[in-house]
């Protein structure tokens, strides 16, 4: 895998140029949610080092095969050791959601484990898609046929997220941003929701106008799962 610099690094809209707004932020959205979520989040989980521009972004977790506790788990382990790798120069935070529990929706299987990821890379979007598929591969990630049951599903939501602005608008044929069905699905609302409660989805809406709609879609059972 050819590891490039992402395209909208350097411009101030869709990263964090300076490094202290951003460490504070990611302090305190780990302290509100690892009250919470201790089964999932620690706060070593901040991740900071000096340097190159990144791109802020956020992942979504689904597993529903096997110990999908486990899974979700050790996957948020590989998403900060991940947000790390490329921080040797960069400055970058790492917080995770809390656990999550829904109702499979257009899939297959037992109910889900979800949660949300937010850290910063310096990867282009679509290496970065290249290293979520590589984790999903390590966890046992087939693909039997369309929205098969799953050991792991990591998606990217958004890429260069700066403060309540969701970042970039992409589609192609490998990667479309924003993930084309984060803003109907509670289960990436909810936890999405925790982290940046303010956001704002480009091309949909606000994260709070988007999640009381979904609230309402009785398909969608989604809860929290006591820690
Ligand atoms: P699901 O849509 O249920 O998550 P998969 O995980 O099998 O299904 O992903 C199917 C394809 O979706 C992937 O091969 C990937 O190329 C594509 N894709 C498009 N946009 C995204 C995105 N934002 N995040 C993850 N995958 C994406
Ligand atoms: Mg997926």
């Amino acid at each position: 895998m050819t590891r490039t610099r992402h395209p909208v690094a350097s411009t101030p809209t869709t990263t964090s140029t300076t490094p202290e707004p951003a460490a504070r932020a990611g302090g305190r959205v780990i302290e509100r949610v690892a009250e919470r979520s201790r089964a999932i989040v620690d706060p070593a989980a901040e991740v900071i080092a000096r340097g190159a521009p990144r791109a802020a972004v956020f992942v979504g977790l689904g597993a529903n095969l096997g110990d999908a506790r486990a899974t979700i788990a050790a996957a948020i382990d590989e998403l900060r050791e991940l947000a790390l790798a490329d921080a040797s120069t960069g400055m970058s935070s790492f917080v995770a959601s809390s656990l999550w529990r829904s109702a499979p929706v257009d899939a297959a299987g037992p109910d889900f484990l979800n949660a949300v990821a937010r850290f910063e890379t310096a990867l282009s979007p679509h290496d970065l898609l290249d290293a979520l598929q590589a984790i999903e591969q390590r966890f046992g990630r087939e693909r039997p046929y369309r929205n098969a049951p799953r050991t792991l599903d990591l998606d990217l939501l958004l890429f260069g997220v700066a403060d309540n602005d969701g970042g970039v608008r992409h589609i192609d044929d490998r990667l479309e941003l924003p993930h084309p069905r984060a803003a109907q699905r509670a289960f990436v609302l909810e936890p999405l929701a925790e982290l940046w409660p303010d956001g704002e989805i480009p091309g949909a809406g606000r994260l709070a106008d988007l999640l009381a709609r979904a609230r309402l879609d009785v398909a969608q059972r989604v809860e929290l799962v006591a820690s």
